[in-house]
């Protein structure tokens, strides 16, 4: 699916233009359906200056925010699993305390960084190569 960052709605995969707006993606299409980049101001290929509007990029704001959000994540991830080691070794090895609930915190902190490392890096969505039929 192609996300339209103007009208927000989802369109068909493949899509040139939104469903709902008629925008294009990140791209500007002449109405032979060549693709010029989003600032191009008259199409390279057949030299037509009515070009297609593309829907705005996502705001820088949107990338920032997530950005931060991901290395806030990773490093209190680091950190709780740094402090897990420690406690472990305290408690299973000095105290010789109960290793099963500490393996139950290992675990999901285990889980927590399998759920970064399968975290969908998106951003690159908008510009998938299809390739034009003339
Ligand atoms: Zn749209
Ligand atoms: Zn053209």
């Amino acid at each position: 699916m192609r996300y339209c960052s103007l009208c927000k709605r989802l369109s068909r995969d493949g899509s040139l233009f939104c469903n709902h707006c008629g925008r294009s993606f990140n791209v500007r299409l002449c109405p032979r359906l060549h693709e010029n980049t989003r600032d191009a101001k008259v199409c390279a290929s057949c030299g037509s200056i009515e070009l297609s509007t593309p829907a705005p990029r996502r705001s820088k704001l949107f990338f920032l925010a997530s950005s931060f959000a991901l290395a806030l994540y990773v490093s209190t991830l680091a950190f709780l699993s740094v402090a897990y080691i420690a406690t472990y070794i305290k408690v299973v090895f000095v105290e010789q305390g109960a290793a099963l609930p500490m393996l139950i915190v290992g675990f999901l902190l285990g889980l927590l960084w399998l759920a970064l490392v399968s975290f969908p890096t998106r951003g690159s969505t908008g510009r998938g190569k299809h390739t034009i039929r003339k």
